[in-house]
């Protein structure tokens, strides 16, 4: 179990469980959550509208410039689009208690004490948030593999 002050002087307990996930507990009461949008309304809109169109923007273009704001007309470049963007209410993708720690996906637990963990996703749990773990396919090892994991065969073997 490790532990971490935060700046108003608040502990919370980060402690791994036996699914190498990592269970965040201590006081949620001024706490900000996000949840991820999903762009699949907006997105199937703006290909349905550029049906036949030569320069398609991917999904992952899409995501950044239905964001962008032109600080010059004030306006958004696809203000028919932004207005699809829809959340995805029963997903949290960040924690942020007042006074930190702000975790996340895709961020790393290493200032925790937990080497070469990646945040994959949190779970609501009674006393806190579970931080669901990214881990091998394989072995199920959070960070770095069992010996028996059939990755570190290959790497030895290489
Ligand atoms: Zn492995």
């Amino acid at each position: 179990m490790r532990e971490y002050k935060n700046r108003y002087g608040d502990v919370f307990t980060f402690t791994e469980d036996e699914n190498h996930d990592v269970l965040w507990e201590g006081n949620f009461e001024y706490c900000r959550i996000g949840m991820p949008n999903d762009y699949t309304r907006a997105y199937e809109a703006y290909l349905k509208d550029k049906e036949g169109s030569q320069s398609l923007m991917t999904l992952t273009q899409f995501k950044s410039a239905v964001h962008h704001y032109d600080e010059e007309t004030l306006s958004y470049d696809y203000p028919e689009y932004i207005q699809m963007v829809d959340c995805l209410r029963d997903e949290i993708e960040m924690v942020d208690p007042s006074g930190g720690p702000y975790l996340n996906r895709g961020m790393s637990l290493d200032n925790l004490g937990f080497e070469k963990f990646i945040i994959q996703d949190f779970e609501k749990i009674d006393t806190g948030y579970k931080i669901i773990t990214e881990k091998c396919p394989y072995c199920n090892q959070a960070s770095g593999h069992k010996m028996s994991c059939s990755t570190q065969k290959i790497q030895i073997n290489l």
